[in-house]
């Protein structure tokens, strides 16, 4: 990229390591977790609202496209730079800017890593409910744009149910903000998901919910997948909603295998993690009533009733995707 426009650039950021040029770093940057991407003209870190307004503004009078970067870790190959292009990765953004543990809402920068939240807002009893696998490296603004669900969206929704509003810079530098309640068309509703193509979240209001008290989990080992399928009909039809409800297919089970012990039977077609979440009372009766369909229907039925069984239990779900790189496969368990 021209180095007088770069030099401009460099004038409008503060930070240190704001603007970088170093071909290896570019390339490293602008690849995602699977390994999709390209290499950027020019890496940008902005560290403020007004840094990102200004980048918007200078990007659009030398008509260089922006491609905004967080955790990288998309799996839609939606962080496309290239050598005409400006990266411009929001994590040095990452401060929690207030939680109000009364209204149960939380003010975030778009580079608040989601793990790194959920630790903040944990001695509150609270949490945010999108819980994708990839939490530790995933952002809040990757988040919103990829309206990321996690393995408990069944229960608690995916990102779009938990977003109160989001200020965004849009290409000219315009700052604007969309709230949940905005009457009109939904705009918030339409950015959430639009995969960076749209502007860039600088900031989020959060919508949270108390953890449950109690979080208990069981495992289905299946013969058929018919089977699997039909158990969680007949889970579903007793209303009972279990807090999350994962299947492993026969290939899944094998290929994870391979690369780590799971513990996972691998005689199976299909499993199913469930996890039930509440009070005492409601997880011992929704219990009650999955653990007996699974007794009918599953060949192998487990419990994992406190939090290091559960940690071993979904060990070998949780780390799919990592397995699933180190096998070279071309294709991934997300
Ligand atoms: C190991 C692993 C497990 C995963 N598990 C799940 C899962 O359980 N559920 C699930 O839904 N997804 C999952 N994903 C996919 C991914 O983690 C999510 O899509 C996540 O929300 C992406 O966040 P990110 O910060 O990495 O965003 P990036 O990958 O950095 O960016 C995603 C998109 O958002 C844009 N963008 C980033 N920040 C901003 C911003 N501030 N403003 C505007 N645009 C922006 C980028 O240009 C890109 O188009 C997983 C991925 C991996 C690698």
């Amino acid at each position: 990229m021209d180095t007088t426009i770069i030099e401009q650039f460099a004038r409008v950021l503060a930070g240190p390591e704001a603007v970088i040029t170093d071909p290896q770093v570019l390339t490293t940057a602008g690849h995602d977790f699977w390994g999709f991407g390209g290499t950027p003209g020019l890496l940008l870190r902005p560290g403020s609202r007004d840094e990102v307004v200004a980048v918007m503004q200078l990007a659009t009078t030398h008509q260089i496209p922006v491609v905004p970067r967080g955790g990288a870790s998309n799996c839609s190959a939606g962080m496309m730079p290239n050598q005409d292009r400006i990266l411009l990765d929001l994590r040095n953004m990452n401060r929690v800017l207030d939680i109000d543990v009364a209204a149960r809402r939380a003010r975030v920068q778009p580079g608040v890593i989601n793990a790194a939240l959920q630790q903040q807002l944990a001695p509150y009893g609270l949490c945010f409910s999108p819980d994708p696998v990839s939490q530790p490296l995933s952002t809040i603004g990757g988040n919103i744009i990829e309206n990321a669900g996690g393995p408990h969206a069944l229960k608690y929704g995916v990102t779009f149910n938990h977003i109160l509003a989001v200020e965004v810079v849009l290409a000219d530098g315009t700052v604007i903000t969309l709230n949940a309640n905005d009457e009109g068309p939904d705009l918030l509703g339409v950015l959430i998901g639009s995969e960076g193509t749209l502007g860039i979240v600088t900031e989020a209001t959060l919508r949270l919910r108390p953890v449950a008290p109690i979080t208990r989990s069981l495992m289905g080992g299946f013969a058929t997948a018919h089977d699997a399928a039909a158990t969680v009909a007949a889970i579903i039809e007793t209303g009972v909603v279990p807090a999350a409800l994962e299947w492993l297919d026969r290939a899944g089970i094998v290929a994870l295998e391979q690369f780590t012990s799971t513990g996972y039977p691998t005689t199976v077609d299909t499993i199913l993690l469930i996890d039930i979440d509440g009070t005492a009372e409601q997880v011992n009766h929704d219990m009650a009533v999955v653990e007996q369909i699974l007794r009918r229907m599953a060949t192998e039925v487990r419990h994992a009733d406190d939090d290091q069984a559960r940690a071993r239990l979904w060990y070998g779900r949780l780390h799919a995707p990592e397995l699933v790189l180190r096998s070279g496969q071309a294709f991934f368990i997300g």
